[in-house]
């Protein structure tokens, strides 16, 4: 396995190696505009020593400039697309890199001298291969070094998981600035299999995308899942696995899925631990909600006070810049994850609330994620976000912010279903209704931006 697309030309020159706006790329095309790209870092002075800033859209001219990087070994730092101007101001002062490319598809490629071959040089492990930035969801973004052992050790584990085939082909349609999407590109690479890349998530076209480019791979965050069952997707035979992680799963939804045979695979992972962390194994049975199966080969997971501890090889280096962050490893080199969970007797984990969001009410603690599930099986509702309200009796009461599919239910309704569904102390006390929930990156549920809106909105129900 190398990082090399010139390797990958010479070793397997004819087959696909992307597939983007309808065109597909063979390994060999690949190369050769790599090689323009190649002439023009040259061009541009970028050395392995120097690092790169680039707008992580999901173009062509961004993959290849990609590869680029990885054959030289110079860092990359993916900045999001969706990101404000001061937003991104904020994050290349932050990342200091040599040059920043806002769009790859300007710079003119063709007109630098291609550089034929790479030096021979190995490039060592330890080496930064992207710096890429955490959604932020919890305070100021960070920008993860991971380094190209971490690539490595993560995509072994992920081979090790899904069992890699040469004919595989994983969709692409996060931006590259995710490490979930720049994990695509790079274990496709290092299996010379294929990426398909389909920009923008709009179900009808990822679904088309699927079929017509025979797609055996996903990996989708649970918005997108469910905007697909939405739609009545028809899941075709060829696609073998359907990561999904980033977020809860709620339970509605791994049963819909698992009704349709879909063959959904929940997984936990985050930028520090370069993607996955824990997988379900093929083949056992769906999840329930909140399971995020087994730790991966080399990754270690350890609860401690509740909080997940995560080890291994596949996790960052630092945040960069080193000097300005704390030391973010416990002795042993344990990275704390922020998130609470818990494992079973299986060694499975279970992942129950990011640790800020827990509610302790009256001394019992209440996983948000929990109640939201139970909330999004009751008929009438499409979408819950749950939070808490600071209470003098019970130190925080539960609330939560409701999106209806229709029409709204009458609170004597609500109050009836809560009480066949929920313990006493889980049961929301006020609800506000709302036309939809605040998401940030990814689609991720932004708790704390839709409790902002639905806070001033929140009546307690009423008896009637
Ligand atoms: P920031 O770290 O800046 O607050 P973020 O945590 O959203 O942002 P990511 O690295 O993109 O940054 O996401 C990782 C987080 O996503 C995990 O820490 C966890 O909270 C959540 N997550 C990932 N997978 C799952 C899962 N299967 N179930 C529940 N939550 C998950």
């Amino acid at each position: 396995m190398s990082l090399s697309i010139l390797d990958a030309a010479r070793e397997t020159p004819d087959r696909i190696g992307l597939v983007i706006d309808g065109a597909s790329y063979s390994y060999a095309a690949l190369a050769e505009r790599t090689r323009a790209a190649l002439g023009w870092l040259h061009a541009k002075g970028i050395s392995r020593d120097a690092s790169l800033a680039l707008v992580g859209t999901l173009r062509l001219e961004t993959i290849v400039l990609l590869y680029a990087l990885l054959e030289q070994g110079t860092p990359a730092v993916l900045v999001h697309p969706r990101l404000t101007g001061p937003e991104r101001a904020s994050l290349l002062e932050d990342a200091r890199a040599t040059l920043f490319v806002e769009d790859a598809a300007a710079e003119a490629w063709s007109a630098a001298d291609p550089v034929l071959a790479r030096g021979a040089d190995a490039i060592e492990a330890h080496r930064t291969l992207a710096i890429l930035y955490t959604s932020g969801t919890s305070g100021r973004a960070k920008g993860a070094m991971l380094s190209r052992g971490a690539f490595l050790a993560a995509a072994r584990a992920s081979e090790r998981n899904l069992g890699w085939q040469p004919d595989d082909r994983w969709l692409l349609c996060m931006p590259l600035a995710h490490v979930g999407g720049l994990s695509i590109v790079v274990r496709s690479l290092l299996a010379r299999s294929c990426v398909v890349v389909q920009a923008g998530f709009e179900p009808e076209a990822i679904a088309r995308v699927i079929e017509r480019d025979r797609v055996t791979l996903v990996s989708f965050v649970p918005t997108m899942l469910k905007k697909m069952l939405d739609r009545g997707w028809p899941c075709p035979p060829h696609l073998r696995a359907i990561l999904l992680g980033g977020a809860p799963a709620s339970e509605s939804l791994l049963e819909a899925s698992k009704a349709r045979g879909l063959p959904v695979l929940t997984t936990y992972g985050l930028t520090e631990a370069c993607s996955q962390v824990t997988t379900q194994q093929r083949g056992t049975e769906p999840s329930f909600a909140c399971g995020a199966g087994e730790p991966l080969e080399g990754a270690e997971v350890r609860i401690d006070g509740g909080e997940i501890l995560v080890r291994g090889p596949m996790l960052m280096s630092g945040y960069f810049p080193k000097d300005a962050h704390p030391d973010p490893f416990l002795p042993g080199g344990w990275f704390r994850t922020g998130d609470l969970g818990t494992m079973d007797a299986q060694g499975r984990l279970h992942v129950l609330a990011r640790r800020g969001d827990l509610i302790i009410t009256g001394g019992e603690n209440v996983y948000p994620v929990e109640v939201e599930s139970a909330l999004e099986r009751i008929e009438g509702i499409r979408e819950a976000c749950v939070f808490s309200l600071p209470d003098e009796t019970w130190g925080a009461i539960v609330v939560a912010a409701l999106v209806a599919v229709d029409a709204q239910l009458t609170d004597a309704e609500l109050s009836s279903r809560f009480q066949e569904r929920l313990a006493p102390h889980k049961r929301p006390r006020r609800i506000a209704w709302l036309s939809g929930l605040a998401r940030g990156a990814q689609d991720k549920l932004d708790r704390s931006r839709t409790a902002a809106l639905a806070t001033p909105r929140l009546q307690p129900l009423r008896k009637e």
